[in-house]
């Protein structure tokens, strides 16, 4: 006999992977409820990707302004008044969290804005003590900010504090090499505070190209970031006008804000799910196979709890093919091969594929780069150079990554992306003429390698 539940489908956390998830499944037909104890729209909408965008988009008039005066432009004193930008910030975030939310309701998702935890496979218990029975569970309870043990820093700031802040203080010292770490040292610096950066390792940005990870480095430093390579924190205290911080390679200084950007950790704490049977992994992060699947059949998880990839693309893509495989009867893996990225720093990385180092590794490749100062910068003066980057394989000639750093690299990587996901060529490249004058142009222009590897 068929047992029968309260819904078809009980989701906990309303971040991109959770809202798709609920709101397509609701769609189809299923009865569907969504829990969120914070605000609707996840760690993207509300403390993430938007919010730091449209900083970053604030950050960048400093830079234009100063192109302006190299053509021609005579420009007058201008400053940059944070409580106002906050204010229309803030409204733009409630606006977003609005349409999530009618996007739910539309579709026929309740939605209980309260905490969520597992009570057993099929049950999920609401803070208020009310209990639903459901056939499946989708946990999508994104991350948070990891907080690293730094005697002295108990009050430093996370990521999520930037957007809050009363005032922009005058110096800050974020810690960590990461994107968090290096796009808000970027949009701080362009917004007029006085920016230090420690990173542990030799450069920024692990894992990505090395060339690339250099030229954003070299950026960064030219914006005015004081970047400290191999750099950590040999004490701190709390003085009067923010905490005194002595580095690992000598010297002691003030900051007004310390900013810890050491990663994110996902949020499985307290939420019933081991008592339940689910797995957790070694970073707290729920296991799942390629459908997004736990141990316990009937609960499955996207997103940044997952530990796969922390991107709000890809937690979309989990939460449809989630919604594909147990509502709509065919089982659909997530792709989770070349998936292009962003580092919204100044210069801005794009990045697809494999890394130079990575494909080196792996057989005979060649290595196809120009690094260049583009018409627009030069003219005006200033010393930003871009770099483009093909990594080809020698024998199936396929480009097996693409790296570029310039203006608006994050737009340039996603048409190359499409490139490099149908499994384009060099030769492929080649014959696809050049859009003159652009940076672009050079990624079908390279004619020799600079590299064979392998
Ligand atoms: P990352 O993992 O990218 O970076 C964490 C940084 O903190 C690393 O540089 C790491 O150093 C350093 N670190 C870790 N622990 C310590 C410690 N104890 N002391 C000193 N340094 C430490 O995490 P983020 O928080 O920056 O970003 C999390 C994820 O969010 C990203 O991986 C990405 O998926 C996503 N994201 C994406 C963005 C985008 O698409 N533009 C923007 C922001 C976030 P080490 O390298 O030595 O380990």
């Amino acid at each position: 006999m068929a047992t029968s539940f309260d819904l078809d489908l009980f989701v906990i956390g309303g971040g991109s992977g959770g809202v798709r998830a609920a709101r397509v499944a609701a769609q189809g037909g299923a009865k569907v409820a969504l829990a969120e104890e914070s605000r609707m729209g996840g760690t993207c909408v509300i403390r993430g990707c938007v919010p730091k965008k449209l900083m970053v988009f604030a950050s960048t008039v400093p830079g234009t302004l100063a192109e302006a005066a190299g053509y021609g432009w005579r420009v007058g004193a201008a400053s940059f008044d944070w409580p106002v930008f906050r204010k229309k910030l803030h409204s733009e975030l409630d606006r977003l969290e609005g349409i999530y939310r009618a996007g739910l309701v539309n579709a026929g998702v309740t939605i209980h804005d309260q905490r969520a935890v597992i009570a057993d496979p099929h049950r999920v218990r609401l803070a208020d003590g009310t209990e639903f029975t459901a056939r499946h569970i989708l946990v999508a309870t994104g991350g948070r900010p990891f907080r690293a043990e730094i005697p002295g820093c108990e009050s430093a700031m996370v990521s999520d504090d930037v957007f809050n802040l009363e005032t922009l203080p005058k110096s800050i010292l974020i810690i960590g090499g990461g994107y968090i770490a290096s796009e808000f040292a970027c949009v701080l610096a362009g917004l007029g505070v006085k920016v230090t950066q420690f990173y542990r390792g030799e450069q920024i940005l692990r894992g990505f190209d090395g060339e690339a990870r250099d030229l954003v480095a070299e950026g960064m430093r030219e914006r005015g970031v004081d970047l400290r390579l191999g750099t950590t924190i040999e004490a701190a205290e709390e003085v009067e006008g923010g905490t005194r911080i002595t580095a690992s390679t000598g010297g002691a200084e003030v900051y007004e804000k310390v900013l810890l950007a050491t990663g994110r950790v996902p949020n499985t704490h307290g939420m019933g799910l081991e008592e339940a049977g689910v797995k957790i992994g070694k970073a707290g992060e729920i296991v799942v196979n390629e459908y997004s699947q736990t141990d316990v059949p009937s609960i499955y998880a996207v997103g940044d709890v997952t530990g796969r990839i922390a991107l709000t693309p890809v937690a979309i893509r989990e939460g449809m093919a989630f919604v594909e495989t147990v509502f709509g009867g065919n089982p659909t893996p997530v792709d989770h091969e070349l998936v292009p990225s962003a580092v919204f720093t100044q210069p801005e990385l794009g990045s697809v594929g494999l890394t130079e180092d990575e494909a080196g590794g792996r057989g005979p490749v060649e290595i196809y780069a120009t690094s260049f100062r583009p018409m627009r910068s030069a003219f005006a003066g200033a010393p930003d150079r871009v770099l483009m980057k093909l990594v080809v394989e020698t024998e199936s000639r396929r480009v097996l990554g693409c790296h570029i750093v310039s203006p608006e690299a994050g737009e340039l990587i996603q048409l190359a992306a499409v490139a490099v996901k149908m499994g384009a060529t060099k030769e492929d490249f080649d014959r696809t003429c050049a859009v003159h004058p652009t940076m672009a142009e050079e990624l079908v222009t390279m004619k020799m390698p600079v590299r064979r590897l392998g």
